[in-house]
């Protein structure tokens, strides 16, 4: 099927409470075009040289979504066009985000990525962490940054039993921040980002409102 046959099929099954970010990464601008075209606004890419290059020959009204790991020296490269950064893994990150907004007079939303597979290799803040930030003084003093929501990714396994209890995991942190801390100007939890091509589904079960999709849209990716 093309891209724009997958999309309007993935589209169709999405509640309309789910925001779809196509994930373009490794794919050329043509693919991007093509799910432009067919009404893609929102796309999500992991490298932030790649998505720059990609910003700057693209429409201007895409909204580019870093979903990847950031460091924090290249967050200057992103942070006069970026929409939302999914991958807040640490308050030293949200300061130099916060920092390079300021210097181009915007606020810019982020997700904070929490750990919540079983693999070793995945990023992200537990939950004493988490609350740790959104309590701090230092937090409460970033005015340039939005914390929007949360975002995890479950262990890569068939396993669903083991998919399903990481993603109930990840909404049982967002319900209870939210009761939590409620909304200040640099905090307003409503999006949680969780769901790929193998487990959006069952992700949008567990309570997803974005899900993050590349291979079931562009096809599979070449390295
Ligand atoms: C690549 C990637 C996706 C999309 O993966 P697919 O399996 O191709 O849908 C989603 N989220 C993150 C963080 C990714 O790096």
């Amino acid at each position: 099927m093309s891209i724009t046959e997958n999309l309007k099929h993935i589209k169709n099954t999405l509640p309309a409470h789910v925001t779809l970010v196509a994930v373009s990464k490794t794919k050329p601008n043509e693919d991007i075009v093509e799910a432009y075209e067919a009404g893609q606004r929102i796309f999500g890419e992991n490298k932030i040289q790649e998505m720059t290059d990609k910003y700057e020959a693209l429409p201007k009204d895409i909204q580019w979504h870093m979903i990847g790991h950031v460091q924090r020296n290249k967050v200057k490269y992103m942070a006069p066009y970026v929409s939302l950064i999914h991958g807040v893994d640490s308050f030293r990150l949200l300061e130099e985000i916060d920092k390079q907004a300021k210097r181009n007079n915007r606020v810019i939303s982020c997700l904070l990525q929490m750990f919540i597979a079983e693999e070793e290799t995945k990023f992200g803040l537990d939950q004493t962490e988490l609350m740790e930030i959104l309590a701090s003084e230092e937090f409460k003093a970033l005015k340039n940054i939005k914390v929007v929501g949360l975002m995890g990714m479950a262990t890569f396994t068939d396993n669903q039993l083991q998919v399903k209890k990481e993603f109930t995991q990840l909404s049982g942190i967002f319900a209870m921040c939210k009761k939590q801390f409620g909304s200040e100007d640099n905090l307003d939890l409503n999006i949680i980002s969780m769901g790929m091509s193998n487990d959006y589904s069952l992700a949008i079960e567990c309570g997803s409102t974005m899900v993050r999709i590349g291979s079931n849209i562009f096809g599979s990716r070449n390295y």
